[in-house]
């Protein structure tokens, strides 16, 4: 399956492999590759190559496979506390409204 949303996914690879896909953008892509497994492949053939390329140069280890996944996991982890961080910001900003009108409440209430 290789669809427009396959394609435009494509697109954000290398920004996503030099960690600079943020956001939405960078939820949806790891959401994308987790039901499209042939997009999950491209991007493990980007990044074997990106990987091996550096490290023939500067002499790491080339357990690149398993690197894949713990890359793969820490930026799903990322992506879940930049969420949870957004929701609680959200639910601060709720609370802080809400207060805001009490005392505006009590402050007509007590003229
Ligand atoms: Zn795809």
């Amino acid at each position: 399956m290789d669809t427009t949303a396959c394609r435009v996914y494509r697109k954000n690879y290398g920004m996503f492999l030099n960690g600079k896909l943020e956001g939405k953008e960078c939820r949806q892509l790891l959401r994308h590759i987790e039901e499209c497994a042939e997009c999950r492949e491209e991007l493990r053939i980007q990044y074997l190559l990106q990987e091996g390329m550096f490290r023939l140069e500067h002499g790491g280890t080339f357990d690149i496979n398993s690197d894949f996944e713990r890359m793969l996991a820490d930026a799903q982890k990322e992506v879940r506390q930049e969420s949870r961080r957004k929701m609680f910001y959200r639910g601060l900003m709720i609370v802080f409204v809400g207060i805001t009108y009490y005392f505006v409440a009590i402050g007509i209430i007590g003229y």
